[in-house]
Parts: C-alpha cells; structure tokens; sequence
C-alpha cells in the first residue's frame, strides 16, 4: 500500500511496478499529484512523448513539465543549476513550483516545444514520487484532459476524459492542492512568474528577493508557448461576474462566495484560497456535467494568495 496526504489509497505497490514498466516501455500513465492528474510519458523518449500530443489533441507548441523524483534527477536535466533554483527547490520541493531552466541537449524538443528550456518540478505526492523512482526516469506530463478542458482533480475525471487512450490510470483520490502549478523561470537574468499558482509570488521572493512577472500574465500574450488565453475551460460558457450580476437568459450555476443571489443551481465555495482552489475544477466538472446554458463564478477577492485562482478563471472564462 501506498501512504498519500491524508489516507491510504487502494494502490498496492504492484500497481507502481506496472505503471512503471509501461512508463519504460513508452507508454502513457496517468498519475495522481498534489495539483491535478498528469498524463505521463518517459521525457527521454520523444515517441513516447509524441503520444501524450496526439491523447490530448495538444498542439506541438506548447511545453510539457517535467516531473522528478529528487534534485539530483532535476540536475541531470539541465545545463546550469543556479543558486536560486537550488535555494528553491531546498524549500518548496517536493511541492507545486515548476523552475524553467536551460536544457541538456538529450531532452527530446517536443517535451519542451522547441525550447532552448525545460520546466522541472517534484510532485509532493507518494504515489507520483514512487511512480518516477520505479520507472528511473523523469516523467513529462501536462494535465490529463483534453486540450483546452477543465484538469482532472480525481482518476474519474481523467477516464471520463481519456480513459481509453491511456495504458493505466493510478487512482490516489482527490488531489489536495487542486490548481497546476507556480511556474517560474530562472532562465534568464531576472526570476521571471510565468504561471502564478498557490505557492505565491511572495512566497518565492521570501527565498530568492524580487520576481518579475510575465507581461499580460493571466490576460493574454505570455513569452512562452502553451500558455494560451484559452485553457481550463468547462464545456458550458463561464462569466466571472462582479456584484452577482448573473446572466439574464437561460439557466445555469453560481459559484459564489459571499454574494448570495438566486441562481438554478448555488453552489457555495470557501472563503479561504487554499480551501477554493482545492475543490474549484471539482465544482466546474460538476456543474458542466449538469448541462445549464451558462456557469457564473462571483469574482473571489483580488488579494495576492488568490492570483492563481484569478489566473484560471480568467482563462476558463476567455472565449
Ligand atoms: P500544463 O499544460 O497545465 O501542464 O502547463 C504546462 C505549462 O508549463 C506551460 O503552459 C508553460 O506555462 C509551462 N512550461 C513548461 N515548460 C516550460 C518552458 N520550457 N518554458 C516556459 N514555460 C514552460
Ligand atoms: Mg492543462
């Protein structure tokens, strides 16, 4: 058995042998970690990685995270391992940060779409960990949905989604952190936030001082592919709305936190960031699969620790 956050999942340590020999002989496993399910593939091996592509019908453009089990894998991957990726990795890995740094030559271009970088993080999750420490190699994974769809935050999600284009799901329940990860690069001469996620921009100038953040972050054009306007959409048309100015026509769900007004479907979401983000694609799949004409979402609070959140409804809501 495999000991995850908070329970004991039904994963029996065969199920991480299986995963990882399909994972060596260039298949696809979806996986469990602390922010959504992954869709993983060696990232050695670029017919492998080629598969993820075609499952999730994502363009070639856009760069797959890399996930390790330990720094020493990470420094494998990379030609230069500077002291603020060390200082950070020390702090938050395994956790929900992904550093961008300059690659090693043998990291096939289509994990990072032709980049000259990659994005590298450690999942905190047993099972994720084990999965990569079994296989022996580092696993490039983006979310295990369709292209431009909500991530999966529970293995039922990722087989509604793709059940029947992976060789194996591991199932270790709901994941705890709920939204992707921080990504950040450190491949140029300033730390640069390229996606904001729960560990915040603050949290990460604690450790290394000033971050920039990309241009138009969470509004549009961004400096590197696959961070398109587009992404973690339900089906059904998302509005963020201000002031509960719901909709006029047709019927649909509100997710609201503080505004109470009367929708066909009130679904209420904590008042706390962490505890938001690790159900908000849950409510999003729900309310999707109930078929209303729209979903509304109350604008949470414009407050730092909530960036991330504020980054994935602006996308789920862009046209
Ligand atoms: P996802 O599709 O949710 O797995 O997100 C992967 C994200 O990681 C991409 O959209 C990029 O924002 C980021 N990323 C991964 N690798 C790189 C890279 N080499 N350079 C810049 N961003 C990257
Ligand atoms: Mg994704």
């Amino acid at each position: 058995m495999v000991k995850t956050e908070k329970r004991i999942c039904l994963i029996e340590a065969s199920d991480i042998s299986r995963a990882a020999a399909l994972i060596r002989a260039g298949e696809l496993v979806a996986f469990p970690t602390e922010t959504v399910y992954g869709l993983g593939a060696n990232a050695l091996d670029a017919e492998a990685v080629a598969k993820i592509y075609i499952a999730k019908g994502r363009p070639a453009e856009s760069p797959l995270i890399v996930h390790v089990d330990s720094i020493e894998m990470a420094r494998s991957l990379v030609r230069e391992w500077p002291i603020k990726a060390d200082l950070l990795a020390r702090r938050f890995w395994p956790g929900p940060l992904t550093l961008v740094l300059p690659k090693q030559p043998h990291i096939p271009d289509l994990v990072t779409a032709g980049l000259d970088t990659v994005g590298i993080r450690m999942p905190a999750n047993n099972i994720a960990l084990a999965l990569i420490r079994e296989a022996g190699v580092p696993i490039a994974a983006p979310s295990a949905n369709r292209f431009t769809e909500l991530s999966p935050t529970t293995a039922e999600h990722v087989r509604e989604s793709m059940g029947d284009r992976v060789a194996m799901v591991l199932d270790g329940g709901r994941t705890t952190v709920g939204i992707e990860s921080t990504v950040l690069s450190l491949a140029g001469p300033d730390a640069l936030l390229l996606r904001p996620g729960m560990l915040t921009k603050s949290e990460i100038e604690e450790v290394i001082g000033a971050v920039d953040v990309a241009r138009a972050l969470g509004t549009g054009a961004h400096p590197s592919p696959g961070m398109h306007q587009r992404h973690y959409s339900p089906r059904t048309r998302l509005v963020l709305v201000d002031d509960s100015q719901l909709p006029s026509a047709g019927r649909g769900a509100y997710l609201w936190i503080s505004q109470s007004v009367h929708a066909a479907c009130m679904i209420q979401m904590p008042g706390q960031p962490r505890a938001y983000a690790a159900v908000l694609y849950e409510k999003l799949h729900q309310a999707d699969a109930q078929g209303w004409d729209w979903i509304a979402v109350e604008k949470p609070p414009l407050a730092p620790e909530w960036a991330g959140i504020h980054d994935r409804l602006q996308r789920a809501a862009a046209k």
